[in-house]
């Protein structure tokens, strides 16, 4: 007998058949609502609310096992109360999200969208000293908000371009503070250090809107705010009004708040590097993100625990 199981259509390409043994999988689009039905697991990217509806709708269901580390789009809640296991693919996506970061900071500290464009429009007329200063990163100050896998990641790889490290999150992490000289500060003290300020917490009831018009005024003048955790960190209108207004050095955003729109001010704001949410998008790390999320169900089904719980 095969386990009738719902994984998203979008990830089948990733996934070797040998993967799916003992699986009879109805392969569901992103755009169509999951129905009711008897179906023991569930593979949902991360732009699939799965909530107290879509469980009721799944009496038979054991696990949701979500192809993200974030698992915002889950109702955990709801998952516990049904006895249902919610799993995440934490780990495989870290050096990815990291480099894609690093590609933020990079391309929003040497003004790399405004370079392209003058090329790109024909309107470069040569060398000249004071075209596209940029800002230099040794000695500058890279704040993250958040120090779990991620954003370690990026403040290791800030070491060798020489910036100072300080972070804020609710632990400290005394291994990286040793590792790359980072201080731990509060979450007033790297609003108002950070030259780069980075965003690595997950979007939780305490973090949604912390970047809002009162704390943006407290950044430091010229500062680059980067984000690739999760776009409703961000209150997008007051990021245009500072952008706009020149309080604002740069933003780097790979997530938005209305997931594929973003507000209209903030997609016409000057200097803004905008990507499409890609932090994890390499060959890679998308194969091992569908495999684990896979390999939970598997293990779900055959009755051993999950790799990857979201709840130990
Ligand atoms: P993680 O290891 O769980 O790290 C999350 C960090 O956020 C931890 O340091 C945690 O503090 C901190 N944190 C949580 N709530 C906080 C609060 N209220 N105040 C201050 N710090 C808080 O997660 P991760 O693997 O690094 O992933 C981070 C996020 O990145 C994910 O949740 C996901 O949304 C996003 N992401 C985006 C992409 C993309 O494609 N752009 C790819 C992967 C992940 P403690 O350590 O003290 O608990």
């Amino acid at each position: 007998m095969r386990f009738p199981v719902i994984i998203a259509a979008e990830l089948r390409g990733l996934l070797e058949p040998d993967q799916l043994e003992g699986l009879d999988p109805t392969w569901l689009p992103g755009d169509q609502p999951v129905g009711k039905g008897d179906w023991v697991a569930i593979v949902p990217l991360l732009s699939r609310w799965v909530g107290g509806t879509e469980l009721k709708h799944l009496p038979s269901l054991r696990i949701v096992a979500n192809c993200a580390v974030g698992y915002d789009n889950v109702d955990l809640v709801a998952a516990e109360m049904r006895k249902v296991i919610v799993t995440n693919t934490p780990d495989v996506l870290t050096d990815a999200t990291a480099d894609l970061t690093w590609t933020l900071i990079l391309a929003c500290a040497r003004r790399i969208v405004e370079g392209i464009d003058l090329v790109r429009t024909d309107q470069w007329r040569g060398w000249h000293p004071e075209l596209l200063l940029g800002v230099e990163l040794r000695g500058r100050t890279l704040g993250l908000f958040g120090a779990g896998r991620i954003g370690q990641a990026v403040g290791r790889r800030a070491v060798p371009f020489g910036a100072r490290i300080i972070y804020a999150a609710r632990t400290a992490k005394p291994d990286f503070e040793r590792d790359t000289g980072a201080v731990r500060v509060d979450w007033s003290r790297l609003l108002s250090e950070s030259d780069i300020l980075s965003l690595h917490a997950p979007s939780t009831p305490e973090t949604k809107g912390i970047i809002n018009s009162e704390t943006l005024g407290r950044m430091k003048a010229g500062a680059i705010l980067v984000n690739t955790a999760r776009g409703d960190l961000i209150r997008e209108e007051a990021l245009a009004i500072a952008l706009e207004g020149g309080r604002l050095g740069a933003a780097g955003l790979d997530v938005y708040t209305e997931e594929p729109t973003i507000h209209a001010r903030l997609r016409a704001a000057p200097r803004t590097v905008l990507l499409p949410h890609i932090g994890s998008a390499t060959h890679d790390t998308r194969r091992r993100m569908a495999s684990i999320a896979v390999a939970n169900v598997q293990a779900v089904l055959r009755g051993q625990p999950p790799l990857t719980p979201v709840y130990r």
